[in-house]
């Protein structure tokens, strides 16, 4: 009994710490402005109902791993937003027998590698969504998206 207790703590504080790498609700509200878009707009650009936009923005409910990942894409996409940048093998300057292995090199996806599970990232493949976007986060191929000024969010 007391291993399954330990056993769920473990898992709340594992959990709790993977959503803290999560788009929070100002970063939500910042994409939404950035977007220009109402949050009607923004429900039916991701799919989702006005109350779910409402409640990521009042930080009432976590922003989904899924919803966090059509966020950046469309951040990523908007006409005169980023920059178009070098492909990440540039970047990272990463070893051909790496690259041709990693399906951001498969996919032609140099610039959108971050959007891709599975990618060769420091070696190694992340497990899922928030190991990898714990990565991403600190990598200088998605920062110019979460950080366009170059401040700290
Ligand atoms: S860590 Fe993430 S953003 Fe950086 S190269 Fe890998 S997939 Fe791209």
């Amino acid at each position: 009994m007391v291993s399954i207790i330990k056993l769920f703590y473990r898992r709340r504080r594992l959990n709790e710490t993977f959503l803290e790498l999560r788009v929070d609700s100002k970063e939500f509200l910042y994409f939404r402005k950035k977007l220009n878009k109402t949050q009607k707009e923004m429900a039916q650009l991701l799919g989702t109902s006005v109350k779910a936009i409402h409640s990521y923005e009042q930080g009432w409910r976590s922003v989904p791993g899924h919803i966090e990942r059509q966020v950046l894409f469309l951040v990523s996409r908007k006409r005169g937003g980023v920059r178009r940048q070098k492909s990440c093998w540039v970047i990272k300057k990463c070893p051909r027998k790496h690259r041709v292995r990693c399906p951001a090199w498969e996919f032609q996806a140099g610039y959108l590698c971050w959007f891709i599970n599975g990618t060769i990232c420091e070696g190694t493949v992340q497990r899922d969504w928030n190991k990898k976007m714990k990565m991403c986060r600190d990598c200088e191929v998605l920062q110019p998206l979460l950080n366009p000024e170059g401040s700290a969010t």
